[in-house]
């Protein structure tokens, strides 16, 4: 985007915001490129953006930056007099993806066969319909920020847990709520439950998804070895998105928000290397110049980029034109369950 063509987008930006007032509402992703955040009203992980999506009544127009079962979710979750728009439908989760209502219902059918009591709980970064099956089978959802809360609170039940789609997530949180490997299935959809040599499905208390997010995936164990040997003293903080490997080798792991508090109140002085994607990181990096802040790989969410100030301002002039472009709309039966998943998520957060 040239200079003058960028003066004009946000003039535009800002002009058509404030003829729309506090009918509109704009929440962007932490993910999200600063050319977007600088026009949000409100930045945060997916619990956060979820709550208030769930909590904001004033706005007419809520307009989310970030990918698309997000914005679904916020639809999920407001008011039905409030109209959710996402400037770039086509910006999907590939994690989110990873898993379909078709799949996720046959290795349902296949784990009753077990004849355990299993809760189904499925990561925010998912679609809809997933989060309608938790509801109908008493499940729930859960985030980055509340995933050890939540399978703590199953587990304590004394019922086993099946969570999708993200298998690094949910070894990482088994393990540390102490559970042992053969107590973690891998759900294989070719071989279902019939993996000779593999861990026995009948001693598992998790069974995981085989999904992962492309961005975490990434960052690998060699990258934290590096800049342990270059920067003596640095600490390593990670979202619980990365791998078993990198995860273990972290001091500290956590959802986006953690990441950035821990770091916001760290010590000027301290050096700090973060695994996760690097529009938050080199944020975080330019808001505590006092700090030494690396990132553990410069990983960019691809598809999170696709939102730019350009969609972005076509839909707030397409607001200010009484049109709705980029209307997220979700089945009104998917929705009303999925909803129900959420608010039990709501409940224990
Ligand atoms: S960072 Fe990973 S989990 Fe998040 S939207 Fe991108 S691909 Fe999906």
């Amino acid at each position: 985007m040239g200079v003058r063509n960028e003066k004009t987008i946000l003039e535009q930006i800002a002009g058509a915001r404030e003829k729309l007032g506090r009918e509109l509402l704009l929440l962007a992703h932490f993910y999200q490129h600063d050319d977007i955040v600088r026009y949000a009203d409100f930045v945060g992980d997916s619990l956060q953006l979820a709550e208030k999506a769930a909590t904001q009544r004033q706005a007419k127009y809520i307009v989310f930056c970030s990918v698309s079962f997000m914005a679904e979710t916020a639809r999920i979750l407001c008011r039905p007099e409030q109209e959710v728009l996402h400037p770039e439908p086509n910006a999907r989760c590939p994690l989110a993806n990873m898993a379909s209502i078709g799949q996720v219902e046959a290795a349902w059918n296949a784990l009753a066969s077990l004849g355990r009591q299993i809760i189904p709980v499925v990561y925010v970064n998912s679609n809809a319909d997933l989060k309608a099956f938790c509801a109908r089978h008493g499940g729930m959802v859960c985030t980055s920020a509340n995933v050890k809360r939540i399978f703590s609170r199953v587990l304590a039940q004394g019922t086993c847990l099946f969570f999708f789609p993200d298998e690094n997530m949910g070894r990482n949180v088994s393990r540390d709520l102490g559970l042992a490997e053969e107590e973690m299935f891998l759900w294989d959809p070719e071989k279902g439950l019939d993996r000779a040599g593999s861990t026995s499905a009948e001693k598992a208390k998790v069974f995981l998804w085989e999904g992962f997010c492309i961005v975490h995936r990434v960052m690998v164990a060699s990258d934290i070895t590096r800049l342990r040997k270059k920067y003596e003293g640095i600490t390593v903080i990670v979202h619980p998105e990365c791998t078993p490997e990198v995860y273990s080798q972290a001091d500290l792991a956590g959802s986006t928000n953690f990441i950035k508090a821990t770091v916001d109140k760290a010590q000027e002085g301290s050096k700090w290397a973060i695994g996760t994607e690097w529009n938050f990181v080199n944020r975080i990096k330019r808001e505590n110049p006092g700090k030494l802040i690396i990132p553990l790989r410069e990983e960019r969410c691809k598809e999170m980029a696709k939102v730019t100030p350009e969609k972005l301002l076509r839909v707030l002039i397409g607001l200010t034109s009484g049109e709705l472009p980029g209307r997220v709309v979700v089945d009104e039966t998917v929705a009303r369950e999925a909803r129900i998943a959420l608010e039990r998520m709501l409940e224990i957060t």
